[in-house]
């Protein structure tokens, strides 16, 4: 029977029919040197593991599930869904509710095209900008993760400007990034002085808010500059809110920033769960995309009328009042607990935290830009709670998400283990 079969077991069979037992690297816990949480069900803000132990859980499907695990909204409007038919291979009402939703709140999307995953909303509107502009290169920055496309997989090393990127992982072509630049992060005179330099330059994306190399939001004023300067030399400006979009506020990053992007890629929370993501900016733009214009992009099961309509019924939870300000109180109170922790144990670290989303950092009392971290102490951190039932990010490089499931009492017991760690 499955659920007698503990979380080794699993992990180990696992490992003999999937390479490293899992689908994406960083559930294996690389780095932890301990067997992977196997998750077997999720209610509200707790996931309990194959083995019945429950946790408190600030992953949330990294951030994709901000009403918690099964939400009964959530599960309604999938399974109504289901019985109607899972998907279609059509077009169907539910994506133009679902897109008006979206571009109602994000009022710089005029228009929007789903998708299936975060990795293809990147790739898909970067060749939209190439499209549009009829140029090649890219810049991006240093520690912002935008999917695992082949041009986007770019080593970002120590060098200011890297010239002759190099790609980071295995089976990429060096001819394949070398349309690719990478920045240092928050650096407004190396980015301008790039920006200024080129005529070359189809797009730059980032993330905003930056949940890849622990939560760091972009300065403002390297934002406005970001938007002046390709605005003045017609680049197309990507906002990457796939972990912001939804999370930040019902306007994502560009409305706490006020900075409107060209085009915006979203994801996670509009698919409740689900594999859903999108992208979408102006009219003048998306225009271009196939079947009205010349620049090809498709999927078989994108906006698939599951995902759809779960994300409808989360997204409508969402517009409830009160809703982002009460997730914001809640995570204060962790984020005040975990920078007295450190303050009492003498850490040299720091917490960052943005609305429901927090990163704790062990090794730098300040971070602005993706900068090396202290590994152990942060394994330390991590498996002292996990211990007790809490399971925060498997990585230093992470952001963690507080839900609308995290009641009171689930923070209260977070706090108390916080306050019992040994360093
Ligand atoms: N962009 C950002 C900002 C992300 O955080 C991620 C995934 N964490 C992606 C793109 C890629 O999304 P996916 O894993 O759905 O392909």
């Amino acid at each position: 029977m499955p659920d007698r079969i503990n979380c080794r077991e699993i992990f180990q069979a696992s490992c003999q029919v999937i390479p490293g037992g899992v689908n994406s690297p960083t559930r294996a816990f690389p780095g932890l040197e301990m067997t992977p949480l196997i998750a077997a069900r999720g209610e509200g803000a707790i996931v309990w593991d194959a083995d019945g132990n429950p946790y408190i859980d600030y992953c949330h499907s990294w951030g994709a599930v901000i009403l918690g695990h099964c939400h009964p909204a959530v599960v309604e409007a999938a399974t109504d869904q289901m019985k109607m038919g899972a998907g279609f291979g059509m077009a169907t009402r539910v994506e133009l509710l679902i897109a008006q939703k979206i571009c109602k709140h994000l009022p710089f999307i005029d228009k929007l095209r789903f998708v299936s995953s975060g990795t293809e909303a990147t790739m898909s509107a970067i060749r939209l900008a190439r499209g549009y502009t009829g140029r090649d290169k890219i810049v991006k920055f240093e520690g912002h993760y935008h999917g695992h496309s082949d041009g986007l997989l770019i080593k970002a090393g120590s060098a200011v400007v890297q010239i002759n990127p190099e790609a980071s992982s295995k089976g990429i072509p060096a001819d394949f990034v070398r349309h690719t630049v990478c920045l240092p992060f928050n650096d407004i005179a190396i980015a301008r002085d790039y920006i200024r330099s080129r005529d070359d330059i189809a797009a730059v994306i980032l993330e905003p808010v930056a949940g890849n190399m622990g939560l760091v939001p972009s300065d403002p004023d390297f934002l406005t500059m970001l938007r002046e300067e390709t605005e003045e030399k017609g680049i197309v400006l990507i906002f990457d809110e796939v972990i912001s979009g939804f999370r930040v506020g019902l306007q994502g990053a560009q409305g706490l920033y006020k900075i409107t992007p060209d085009l915006t890629c979203l994801g996670k929370i509009i698919g409740a769960g689900f594999p859903a993501a999108a992208f979408g900016g102006k009219a003048a733009i998306m225009d271009h995309l196939a079947p009205i214009g010349e620049v090809y992009q498709a999927g078989t099961l994108s906006g698939h009328p599951v995902a759809m309509r779960a994300g409808l019924a989360a997204l409508e939870q969402l517009e409830e009042p009160g809703f982002y300000e009460k997730l914001e109180v809640k995570t204060t109170l962790l984020v005040e607990a975990l920078r007295r922790m450190m303050r009492d144990k003498k850490i040299n670290g720091c917490v960052h935290h943005l609305g429901s989303m927090f990163t704790p950092f062990f090794g730098a009392s300040e971070v602005r830009r993706k900068i090396t971290l202290d590994q152990d102490q942060y394994c330390h951190f991590f498996k002292q709670l996990f211990k007790q039932g809490i399971y925060m990010a498997p990585s230093p490089y992470e952001a963690n998400f507080v839900s609308s499931a995290h009641t009171d009492d689930h923070i209260q017991k977070t706090i108390f283990a916080c306050n019992n760690l040994t360093f």
